[in-house]
């Protein structure tokens, strides 16, 4: 497996990387749910193309009040981690060589940024089109994997891949959870015994509202208030935002009509946590 922290280096690996090449981007401190992605990528390769593994955590795409610098960079281990699953190149440039001090041209989406993790974390959604279109010329892959679990990030990246023509295939998979329910996050390990022992209360709150739905016709706003409600049972939980929207545009949708996404983003202390449910 190569390591490559070089820009140029990348530049010029790329043009000689066996063909497909599969991307996932990643901002490392790697689990299960990341490596799923990676073990996908291996078989969309095949024996002949090539698994590409970003590892970068992007600053712009933090708030001044967010997690970056605390953010974990156990960089050695996801490395061997990459190297067991079967990965043949780890990208993992750093932010002085992404970012020149007077970079002026970012990529916005418009519409899909205006709501959710977008109204909650204000140009998160900026730094993560320009950060995914930096990595996508970098590495010049034919597919790109996202996970599910930022559902509002893959949406807005699909959208962004169709108006800007990027030849890239966006694949998207299923999110990976601990078996209480919790989707695995980088983030978890933040969480305190009693904030971890309340954080699968977010899952469960999902799962109800889906059996609900499918059991009886239920109002946007009725649904919306029992996933807040039942989260709010746990005391260290505090919501940020429960979502009931149509998956494709993510505006508001009443959910007599599926599909619809159930999404939720929460506060544990200072750990912000998010997951969803896609009823089809
Ligand atoms: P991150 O390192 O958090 O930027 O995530 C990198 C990629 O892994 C993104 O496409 C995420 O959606 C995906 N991912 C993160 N957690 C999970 C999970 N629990 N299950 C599936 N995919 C995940």
């Amino acid at each position: 497996m190569r390591i490559v922290e070089s820009i140029a280096r990348m530049q010029q690996l790329t043009r000689s990387l066996p063909r497909p090449v599969v991307l996932v981007p990643t901002m490392g401190a790697l689990h299960e749910g990341h490596l799923a992605l990676v073990d996908h990528a291996k078989k969309l390769v095949g024996r002949k193309g090539s698994t590409v593994v970003t590892i970068f955590v992007n600053p712009p795409q933090f708030g001044p009040r967010e997690d970056y610098r605390k953010y974990p960079r156990p960089f050695k281990r996801d490395c061997l981690l990459l190297q067991n699953r079967g990965c043949d190149l780890v990208f993992a440039p750093t932010a002085a060589n992404m970012y020149k001090p007077d970079a002026s041209v970012t990529v916005m989406e418009s519409q899909l940024q205006t709501v959710m993790c977008g109204a909650s974390r204000p140009g998160h959604f900026v730094g993560v089109c320009t950060v995914v279109t930096k990595l996508f010329h970098l590495v010049q892959p034919d597919i790109a994997i996202f996970g599910e679990k930022d559902f509002q990030q893959l949406t807005i990246l699909r959208r962004m891949v169709r108006d800007l023509n990027f030849p890239v295939r966006i694949v998207a998979r299923p999110i990976v959870r601990e078996p209480d329910g919790l989707a695995l996050s980088s983030r978890n390990v933040f969480l305190s015994a009693e904030e971890r022992q309340q954080a699968p209360l977010i899952h469960q709150a999902l799962r109800d509202a889906e059996n609900k739905l499918r059991l009886q016709s239920v109002s946007l706003r009725a649904l919306e208030n029992l996933i807040r409600r039942r989260i709010e049972r746990a005391s260290r939980a505090k919501v940020d935002y429960v979502a009931v929207v149509d998956p494709d545009t993510l505006q508001a949708k009443e959910p007599r009509n599926l599909p619809v996404l159930l999404a939720a983003a929460v506060f544990f202390g200072s750990t912000r946590l998010i997951d969803n449910v896609l009823v089809k």
